[in-house]
């Protein structure tokens, strides 16, 4: 009997020892081998759910910075396609169960430049599929309370779904991201920042509740009056402490159309100063915009070449684009652009003719280049979706798909003009910026739009009401531009370091956890998130592709 049940033992050893081998032909450490073994002791709940093959991982360990020598080093086990967020806390607490809990990462769309949505080594939970039927067809969970002024969205849904779902109703979210093929979860699990984030604050400030699954595969539902502490982690928590299944995002009535400006600037004191009086909450700009960002333009005719590709219809004739380059030639090859947006028509309170008058005014009281100032008339659609054209034509030529080595930086308001001098007139004219693709985006932001209770990291509080973030975006496209964007990377923190200009990292990515704490977090703010970490995620299942805690955690 013994001998029989040795046998039995060993022929099912065997066979999973083969079926292990067949699936995963490209992963044979011990780890991965005892991880998928424990998913597959969940069959029951994840039947069909589950794939081990390369093609699978591989896409799971790849993003959109990706440096493909990277992607062995990022490998999952598995991927989990959940299709319920009952999915997704049985796997959590298989993990949690485990003698050696393995590491469950979220996926929305792998956006992330530095391979924060990995889970090396063990599995990663493709996000999209909760918005998947059985055969195949999306099921969109996107709910609007039209009584309510609020959309429930899965957080796996794309924002722009949540346009279109909210348009539906004649209403809208208020804070965007400039891209809106992002998804719910991903942009919260930052803070989902643009150029309407100066009057409502990131996307984190815009959430009025969130069902969460914790690491230990706990579903909660939670708000700033249910389990406040718990909302405030994983908004803006890089993933640390749940995956987000759905979040309450309020809604405001929707305008039909955007007025859309872009001004010109030889000098990043005038930039800044503008941009500074149009967000401010008092004085004779005040409350003219409902979007403003600016940009760095080291390379005039590549940069007008792509915008021309994003509205509609060109900013630009072929004498304007003679007359910005005549420009940029005086200004010593560098040139700002404030980019602005009034919307206007539908629900908005606000006609065609208002926005001329307030443009008047503005265009009388701003100290950009005269003669540079270049407006459009598009659909608040259009406006909200800009990116999608230009991601369109990148795409078909080849250039989106490419390693990302972005930098996305928080500074202090009075740091802004040294740190122009020193990267957008130094560093990047030095590196050959000009030749770099990608843009360049300077903009100031409101304090009062963030809330310190959550995860999101901003600058320490100096007393100044506004900050600036800086994104240096680039797309490295020929051989060799990766490790010279890289080495502008360093030189711009190198420049920062002695400099003295204390920037916090936006989309953070570091190496190790010492880095984390002192680096990006400070002791204060390091000692909350620790904190909350072994409250929410004890074993440190979740998101280890940020490399920001390990198993076991520090007590
Ligand atoms: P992923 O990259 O898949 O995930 C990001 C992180 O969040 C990972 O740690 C992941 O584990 C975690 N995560 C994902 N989903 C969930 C979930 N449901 N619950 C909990 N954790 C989750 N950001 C801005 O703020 N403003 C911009 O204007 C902006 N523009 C962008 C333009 C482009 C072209 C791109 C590629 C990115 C842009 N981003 C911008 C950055 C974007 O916010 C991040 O990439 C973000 O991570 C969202 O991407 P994603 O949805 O693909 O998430």
């Amino acid at each position: 009997m013994i001998a029989m049940a040795a046998a039995e033992l060993g022929f099912v050893l065997i066979c999973a020892v083969l079926m292990a081998t067949i699936l995963r032909p490209t992963l044979a450490s011990p780890t991965t081998t005892s991880v998928v073994d424990q998913i597959r002791e969940l069959e029951g709940v994840t039947a069909g759910r589950i794939r081990t093959d390369a093609a699978a991982t591989a896409l799971a360990s790849t993003d959109f910075g990706t440096n493909a020598s990277s992607v062995d080093a990022a490998r999952p086990a598995a991927v989990f396609y959940p299709s319920s967020a009952a999915d997704i806390a049985a796997l959590l607490r298989a993990s949690s169960a485990s003698a050696s809990p393995f590491p469950v990462s979220a996926r929305g769309c792998g956006h992330s430049t530095g391979g924060q949505a990995t889970a090396p080594g063990g599995v990663v939970v493709d996000m999209a599929s909760l918005g998947r039927s059985a055969d195949g067809p999306s099921v969109a969970r996107l709910a609007v309370s039209v009584h309510g002024r609020y959309i429930d969205a899965g957080g796996e849904q794309l924002w722009v779904d949540v346009l279109h779902a909210a348009l539906a109703h004649g209403l809208t979210p208020r804070s965007w991201t400039d891209y809106l093929h992002l998804t719910v979860g991903g942009t919260l699990s930052n803070a989902g920042i643009s150029g309407q984030a100066f009057r409502h604050g990131p996307q984190i400030s815009n959430v009025l509740e969130l069902d969460v699954v914790t690491g230990t595969g706990e579903m909660v539902t939670c708000s700033k009056e249910k389990q406040a502490d718990l909302f405030d982690a994983v908004l803006g928590g890089l993933g640390q402490f749940g995956l987000i299944t759905r979040a309450r995002i309020p809604l405001v009535p929707a305008p039909a159309r955007a007025r859309w400006v872009r001004l010109l600037y030889a000098d990043a004191a005038a930039l800044t100063s503008d941009q500074e009086r149009l967000i401010a909450e008092r004085g004779a700009l005040a409350g003219v915009m409902d979007y403003v960002e600016g940009s760095v333009l080291t390379d005039s005719q590549g940069l007008i070449g792509s915008w021309r590709s994003q509205p509609p219809s060109s900013f630009f004739s072929e004498g304007d684009a003679a007359r910005v380059a005549a420009l940029a030639k005086e200004a010593g090859g560098v040139l700002y652009c404030l980019e602005g947006a009034v919307y206007y028509g539908g629900a908005a309170d606000t006609t065609a003719a208002d926005v001329d008058k307030g443009l008047e005014v503005m265009l009388r009281e701003l100290r950009y280049a005269r003669g540079f100032a270049f407006v459009q008339d598009v659909s608040y659609v259009e406006f909200l979706d800009r990116v999608r054209a230009g991601e369109l034509k990148l795409r078909a030529a080849g250039l989106w798909d490419v390693p990302h080595p972005w930098l996305n930086l928080f500074l202090p308001r009075s740091s802004i003009l040294d740190f122009a001098a020193g990267v957008f007139h130094g560093v990047m004219l030095r590196r050959g910026g000009g030749t770099m693709m990608g843009p360049v985006l300077v903009y100031p932001m409101n304090r009062r739009g963030w809330d310190g209770a959550m995860s999101a990291v901003f600058p320490e509080d100096d007393g100044d009401e506004v900050f600036y973030t800086v994104g240096i975006l680039r797309s490295a496209v020929a051989a060799g531009d990766l490790a010279r964007m890289e080495a502008q990377n360093a030189e711009v923190a190198r420049f920062c370091a002695d400099a003295g200009i204390p920037c916090t990292q936006y989309l953070p990515s570091y190496a190790t956890q010492a880095e984390w704490a002192a680096r990006h977090f400070g002791p204060g703010r390091w000692d909350r998130f620790a904190r909350r970490k072994r409250k929410y995620d004890p074993n440190a299942i979740l998101s280890r592709g940020q490399r920001i805690f390990s198993y076991p955690l520090a007590a």
